[in-house]
């Protein structure tokens, strides 16, 4: 009998919690630098977020370093009340090939919230990059061996990722520059303190469009249809065979956040990613946002597992150039 009472008692509270949720401030953890392409993500869809659940007011926290296992770490160790949000991208699949030792384990530290969106990258140089197209950028890597910095956002980043298959589709070691994100480093690369980096399409678009930096290709199989990419050639065009990796971001949340919680924002979610202003403004800079049932917690899971299976034997043979 007492256990009985106890167990009402419990799940009431749970009940109770899931009815009035969100009644505080939600930190969105968004582990790579202020300003990059992971962070516009989750600013805009913090603004979509709001209406569905409630008028929460919710903010964006960039909890950054090492290739973002310092933020989704933080967020696996918070308190599972749903307070305390992590957006990532396909850093949670690249992480786990990476890290030595991972901080936290991708498939059982987190509830899976639902996927956003998949991102094109492209590969840019500094913009006095003396070629003006592939070709004559090929030619300039081989004739500066030893000398390339490469930018990226960390060991895991997607940064990282495309820059490993890049040497790896190139056979040219580069020099590795981590950054916190993307955005400090492209900064550094508008300035010419390096040499090349591949980024997501949420970052370099507006920088492209103003010749801040070099193009010299998108990472997907297909050309683009944005207008200030289309003409951009694939890098299989280009000649590096089966070249083809999108970006995905995902939600998470602390493993342990009540059912209900997970089922809300799940919901509120669902709501954003057809919010018409988030879709103008993702659309605009080459994101395509997830429509099908990786939108669902189980399948947002399930998807996940599968690329930890599908980058382990890539990122095994690029295992050289790894920092
Ligand atoms: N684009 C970065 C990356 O390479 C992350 C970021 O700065 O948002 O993973």
């Amino acid at each position: 009998m007492k256990k009985l009472v106890a167990l009402v008692a419990a799940l009431s509270t749970v009940m109770a919690f899931a009815d009035t949720y969100p009644s505080k401030t939600i930190s969105l953890i968004v582990p790579f630098a202020a300003g990059g392409p992971t962070d516009r993500v989750a600013r805009d869809l913090a603004e979509a977020l709001r209406k569905p659940l409630g008028g929460a007011t919710i903010v964006v926290d960039n909890i950054v370093g090492a290739g973002s296992s310092i933020g989704a770490s933080r967020v696996a160790k918070a308190a599972p009340d749903g307070y305390t949000l992590l957006l990532n991208h396909i850093a949670m699949a690249t992480m786990p090939n990476l890290l030595r030792s991972m901080p936290f384990k991708v498939e059982s530290d987190f509830e899976y919230l639902g996927m956003i969106n998949e991102v094109p990258m492209t590969l840019i140089a500094r913009p006095n990059m003396p070629a003006k197209n592939f070709k004559e950028f090929h030619a300039w890597l081989n004739a500066n061996k030893g000398k390339i910095n490469l930018g990226n956002a960390g060991i895991g980043s997607a940064s990282h990722l495309c820059g490993l298959m890049f040497q790896n589709a190139v056979q040219i070691d580069m020099t590795a520059i981590p950054y916190k994100g993307t955005a400090p480093a492209m900064v550094d690369l508008m300035a010419g303190q390096i040499d090349l980096m591949c980024d997501q399409t949420t970052n370099t678009t507006a920088q492209i469009e103003a010749k801040k930096v070099i193009a010299y290709g998108v990472t997907t199989a297909k050309r683009l249809t944005v207008p200030a990419l289309k003409d951009l050639p694939t890098l299989q065009e280009d000649g590096l065979k089966g070249f083809d990796v999108s970006i995905w971001h995902g939600l998470y949340a602390p493993k342990g956040t009540p059912a209900d919680v997970v089922a809300k924002i799940n919901s509120a979610l669902k709501v954003a990613l057809k919010d018409p202003d988030f879709i103008k403004k993702q659309e605009a800079l080459g994101a395509v946002i997830i429509t099908d049932k990786r939108v669902e917690s189980a399948e947002h899971k399930k998807f996940v597992v599968a690329e930890i299976a599908k980058w382990g034997p890539v990122i095994a043979a690029a295992k050289e150039y790894i920092d």
